[in-house]
């Protein structure tokens, strides 16, 4: 072996370039491209570019780019990461997919628990049932009357399987013991817009999606998905899933940041030491808490504790699924 060789190799295995290489991350004039599964405006989004905004303050004011790798319930933005230069420079922002894709499809291109380095959760989303205009039902115990009497005949939309929605809509039908026509869109952007058109009937989406919409009366909003009333104004008076009668109901939305495996444990720090000032800024605490989410503030902000919690919640998930037996190829 070559000295100059034999240095590399050392350094590399001491973890010396990843260190040296840290330094300089991220490396001026280069931009950080950060992943969303989902569709451009909808509620994964909205989150992804809201918090790029505070995000590049504390990483060298880097640009940061929203790539929308949309389709297949987040796995296909979710495998492109997962493939990516371990440099920091692609990084991934998914939702509570990262935990139910693993139940959900019999084959992934990607292993959630070892494919990624984890950057910390950002926050908890709560979710709201909410049906299109013309439906003749203004509460929950009108819509739920109205679902007695048109069994066979609705539709519910989604964000593809593994989605979010897709997700509290499976739940939703197995507490009413009803079944209803899935209608799968890349993001939930999409599904309220055909919602909100009178294409579709039913979705269970994010406050983050939902809020100015119902606060605007273009949609219904029937129940909220937490076990809690919400403290939102215009979600204050929705009652729970628990209040009306569906017992144990009760999903919420987190999201978390993400780099592909192999990305140097220096700059996965300075990510997740970035994150954590960028939860700090008013200005993103402010346009979140508008829509309902809550800034996560706990040992799931390190990366141990977030990588923990997913594995938790795949567990978690993955019974909910195995229970309601739906899965993708
Ligand atoms: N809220 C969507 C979901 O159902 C995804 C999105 O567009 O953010 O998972």
């Amino acid at each position: 072996m070559n000295k100059a060789f034999k240095i590399a190799a050392i350094a590399l295995a001491s973890g010396l370039v990843g260190t040296a290489f840290a330094q300089d991350y991220p490396a001026a004039g280069k931009s950080i491209t950060i992943v969303v599964p989902f569709t451009a405006g909808g509620p994964t989004d909205k989150v992804a570019r809201d918090l790029a905004e505070s995000l590049r303050k504390h990483l060298n004011n880097a640009t940061i780019v929203i790539d929308n790798a949309a389709g297949a319930g987040s796995t296909i933005g979710t495998a492109k990461v997962a493939r990516a230069n371990p440099d920091g420079y692609t990084l991934l922002l998914n939702h509570i997919g990262m935990a139910t894709v693993p139940s959900l499809y019999r084959k992934l291109s990607f292993n959630v628990l070892n494919d990624f380095e984890y950057a910390g959760i950002i926050n908890d989303v709560p979710m709201t049932l909410i049906g299109k205009p013309a439906l003749p039902a203004s509460n929950f115990a009108e819509v739920k009357d109205w679902i007695g009497k048109n069994q066979g005949k609705i539709n519910l939309a989604n964000a593809g399987i593994g989605s979010a929605s897709h997700l509290c809509g499976l739940m939703f039908q197995a507490a009413i013991k009803t079944e209803m026509t899935p209608v799968p869109y890349k993001g939930a952007a999409p599904a309220i817009a055909d919602l909100m058109g009178n294409q579709v009937d039913l979705l269970c989406d994010q406050t983050t999606n939902t809020t100015s919409q119902i606060e605007a009366k273009k949609v219904h909003a029937y129940a909220v998905t937490t076990p809690k009333r919400l403290s939102t104004p215009a979600l204050k008076d929705l009652p729970t899933l628990n209040e009306v009668g569906l017992k144990d109901f009760q999903v919420t939305i987190w999201h978390g940041l993400y780099a592909p495996k192999g990305t140097p444990a220096a700059v996965v720090k300075k990510i997740n030491d970035a994150l954590k000032l960028a939860l700090k800024d008013p200005e993103f605490i402010k346009r979140e808490e508008a829509l309902g989410a809550v800034i996560a503030n706990d040992a799931r902000l390190e990366p141990e504790g977030h990588k923990k919690f997913v594995q938790a919640e795949i567990e978690k998930w993955g019974q909910v699924i195995k229970a309601a037996g739906t899965y993708a190829d």
